[in-house]
Parts: C-alpha cells; structure tokens; sequence
C-alpha cells in the first residue's frame, strides 16, 4: 500500500510529488498525461523566476523534474474511481489495475468548457479548435474569431497574432477580465476587434467553418461573422468525476478544500490546483497549493500520527 497516491500530472501535482518525494513519502503519482494546461500555453511571463517561457517547454520541465525524483513511481494513466476501501482509498485505473493508499491528493485539474451551440460539435478539428497554440499556424492569413474574455482567451489572441489576417475577440461580458498587459497587446497589434456583451449563437460552415452568427447579450438582430477558424477559450470544469459522488463540491463542481490546508471534506483526501475551488485558476497557485498539500499530508502521516 502506498502512503500516498497523487491524481495528475500538471503543476499541482508535480509540485506535490517533488514535496513527497522529498519527504520520503511512499508515493505514486498516476497521471494520463504530464504538464497540465500549460502544455497548451504560448509564452507564459508570470512564471516567478523566468521572464519568459514557453509553456510547452515548461510543462516538459516540470516533468523531467518530476521523475528525476528519487524513490518516486510515475504511471502513465487515466484514473477512473477513487474509492473509500477500509482505513484507505482504492484507485481504479484504466488499464484494468487497482491501488491502494493511505492518502489520496486530487489534482486532476479541469477541461475544456464547450459553448454547446449549433455546429460547434459538427465542425470540430475542422475550423473550432481549443488550444490556439497546437493550432494557430493553420490559419495563415485567415479571419478568425476567439471566443472568451479572460487570460486563456487573451493569451490565444496573442498567439495567432503571427499567422491571422484578423483577430475577432468575442465574449458574454461587457468587462474583460483578461490582464491589461494582454488585452494592450492584442488591441495594439492593427488586427484585432473586440466584440464585447454578446453571445455566439451558431457556427457554420460547409466542409470547414465559414462563419458564426452573434447576438448581443440583451437581445436583438442576429449578426454574422465571415471567419475560418474559432479557438474557443472560455471558463473551464473540474475534472471532478473521479470523486463523484465522494467529496464536497460546489455549484461549479469543484472540490471545496479548507485553504489552509487543502483538505477535502473526505478525511485523507486532499484536492489542489484547477479542480479545487480555488479562486485563482492560475499554474503558481496550483504549484502553492499542490505544495502545501503535500506538507499537510505528510503532517498527517507522520506528525499527527494518525495512521
Ligand atoms: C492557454 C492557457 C494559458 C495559460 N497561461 C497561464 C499563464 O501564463 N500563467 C499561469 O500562471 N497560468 C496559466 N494558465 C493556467 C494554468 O495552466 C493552470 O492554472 C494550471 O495548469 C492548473 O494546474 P493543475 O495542476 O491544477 O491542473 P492541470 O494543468 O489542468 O493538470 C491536470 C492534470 O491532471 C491530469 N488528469 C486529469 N484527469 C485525470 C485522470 N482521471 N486520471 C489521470 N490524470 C488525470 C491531466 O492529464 C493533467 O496532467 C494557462 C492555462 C491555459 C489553458
């Protein structure tokens, strides 16, 4: 049985797993894959220490970091139910195997948001895309429109500056939320138009996408935009469905964690990063929080002297 097993495998599970490693916890860290959202990430410049990043190199960092960690074992994949199993937890994974811990940290992060809209499903891979840094470089010299207001929205308007002929940046509200810094950028860049307080109704298109239809949030004619490719980057879900059902969440689904200590309401199940309900969705907080975690888990293994 391991004292700890660790659900994930982007910042706040990596920085949980180097803390446990450190401490000489018996843990295994399961992941379906490594280094998170950030894989997905242009430039990140808010990394504390490194002025500039790209997030592909970072996320592949944060892994070798990971494994290169003495005493600790990687699995590469999806676990499927956490279950509570006598004074432990068993978790059941994908290929068919079954662990055991004492302990158990969720830091299964959280996935894509879908706008569920006419045509969004119809013309995926095929014009709707999610992640503006795998896809930007297939719209050269194309319009395209963003959808979303906040950082990950700004951050992949700023990405297909290089490639798009046109940057239509859309969102529901009136008030961006994206950091100034980004929002200047993409404004200042000649190519952008923000249309902000309005709602995508379709997408169309015939073989690829050929357009979308809007209206403003409060109503009113139905207008169209010609456009080839739409990177949709709106708010994100927990990752919760491994614990459904097990731990407290919220309306959003997303596991309530006393911050302090990033216990969940289970007693040895902790929950660290974007699938918490953290309030900052950002790589640094999850690393803090996966951190803090691991030091709480390990209080509690070794200190409080409970198990
Ligand atoms: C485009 C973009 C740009 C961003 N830019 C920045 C930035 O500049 N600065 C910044 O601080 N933050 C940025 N962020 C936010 C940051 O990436 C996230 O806050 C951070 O990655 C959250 O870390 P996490 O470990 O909680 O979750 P995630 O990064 O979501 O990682 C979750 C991990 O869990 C794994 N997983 C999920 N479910 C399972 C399962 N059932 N079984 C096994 N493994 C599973 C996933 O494969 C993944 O490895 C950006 C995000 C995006 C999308």
């Amino acid at each position: 049985m391991y004292e700890l097993i660790i659900v994930g495998g982007g910042p706040a599970a990596i920085s949980a797993g180097i803390v446990s490693a450190r401490k000489k916890i018996k843990t295994l860290v399961i992941a379906d894959s490594f280094g998170g959202q950030w894989i997905m990430a242009g430039d990140i410049q808010n990394f504390i220490g490194t002025k500039s990043v790209s997030g592909f190199n970072l996320a592949k960092n944060l892994e070798s970091h990971l494994k290169a960690q003495e005493g600790i074992e990687v699995k590469q994949a999806a676990v499927l139910k956490i279950t509570k199993k006598g004074a432990g937890f068993s978790i059941e994974i994908d290929k068919g195997e079954t662990f055991e811990a004492k302990t158990v940290l969720i830091a299964s992060g959280s996935g894509h948001r879908k706008l569920n809209i006419p045509g969004e499903k119809e013309f995926e891979g095929k014009g709707v895309f999610y992640c503006a840094t795998c896809d930007a470089p297939l719209m050269k010299d194309r319009a395209v429109a963003v959808v979303g207001g906040g950082n990950s929205a700004f951050e992949s308007a700023i990405s297909l500056l290089d490639y798009a002929s046109k940057i239509y940046v859309l969102d529901r509200a009136e008030i961006l939320k994206a950091d100034e810094i980004n929002q200047e950028k993409v404004r200042n860049s000649g190519k952008a138009e923000i249309i902000a307080g309005v709602s995508i109704t379709e997408i169309f298109g015939d073989k690829m996408v050929s357009g979308l239809k809007y209206q403003s949030c409060d109503g009113g004619e139905i207008k169209e935009l010609a456009v080839e490719g739409i990177f949709i980057s709106i708010s994100r879900i927990a990752n919760n469905e491994i614990v459904n059902g097990l731990v407290e969440v919220n309306q959003a689904g997303e596991i309530i964690v006393d911050p302090k200590t990033q216990k969940t309401s289970v007693d040895g199940i902790w929950a660290a990063g974007d699938v918490t309900d953290v309030l900052y969705k950002q790589g640094n907080v999850a690393i803090g929080d996966g951190m803090k975690a691991a030091l709480n888990i390990y209080s509690y293994l070794r200190i409080d002297n409970k198990k």
